[in-house]
């Protein structure tokens, strides 16, 4: 399994609950699509809609070219996914160019830890796929019609990689890593039947 790739999703999901990967890829079969997930999928899909007719102001900028639902892929980080909007400033070919990416979420919070991570693999991705530096991105909130700027630190840059390493080496050795202390999440899990020692 070295070569396995890893979907973006899984940074943010072992953020949430390391076994959720864990179940992904040492029992692929088990995962059930759940009715709250099929309509995060189409509100997704609506929202790139609107994001064709949204300006580039929504991100300070005045000039760009976009790539919406840009898929993305890194053997080099052991990582894949589709990035909702990436940008080149002013033009992917201008010897200046600078990439940003884009995630949208559904909520009115401010960018978590995990959120910050998953734009932080985009980034990277996007950087060798493009060849442009990509220093800072944006998480566009759909309730507050809002962009917030992260900046693509040294730090999350560095995290993408250790976690994505650590991912690996639970898959590779099939070890059903421990539950999250808090069982906050548990509630609402779709793996919540499989874990019988917790809940
Ligand atoms: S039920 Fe709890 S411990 Fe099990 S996968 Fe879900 S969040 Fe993790």
């Amino acid at each position: 399994m070295d070569d396995i790739l890893f979907e973006v999703t899984d940074l943010k999901q072992w953020n949430y609950c390391p076994r959720v990967v864990y179940y992904r890829y040492c029992v692929p079969d088990i995962r059930p699509v759940t009715a709250l997930m099929e309509l995060g999928s189409a509100e997704h899909r609506h929202e790139s809609g609107r994001e064709e007719r949204r300006s580039l102001r929504s991100y300070g900028l005045t000039e760009g070219e976009r790539a919406f639902d840009l898929p993305l892929r890194s053997t080099q980080l052991g990582l894949r996914g589709r990035v909702d909007l990436a940008i080149a400033v002013p033009t992917r070919s201008a010897s200046n160019a600078e990439g940003i990416v884009v995630e949208y979420k559904y909520s009115e919070q401010k960018a978590g830890v995990h959120v910050k991570l998953q734009l932080t693999a985009y980034a990277l991705m996007l950087e060798e796929t493009w060849d442009i530096p990509v220093k800072r991105g944006f998480i566009y909130a759909i309730p507050l019609r809002r962009a917030e700027s992260v900046t693509i630190t040294k730090r999350l840059r560095q995290k993408v990689v250790d976690t994505v390493a650590t991912m690996r080496t639970m898959v590779q050795g099939e070890q059903m890593p421990a539950a999250p202390t808090s069982r906050r999440q548990c509630v609402s899990c779709e793996f919540r039947r499989f874990c019988n020692d917790v809940v």
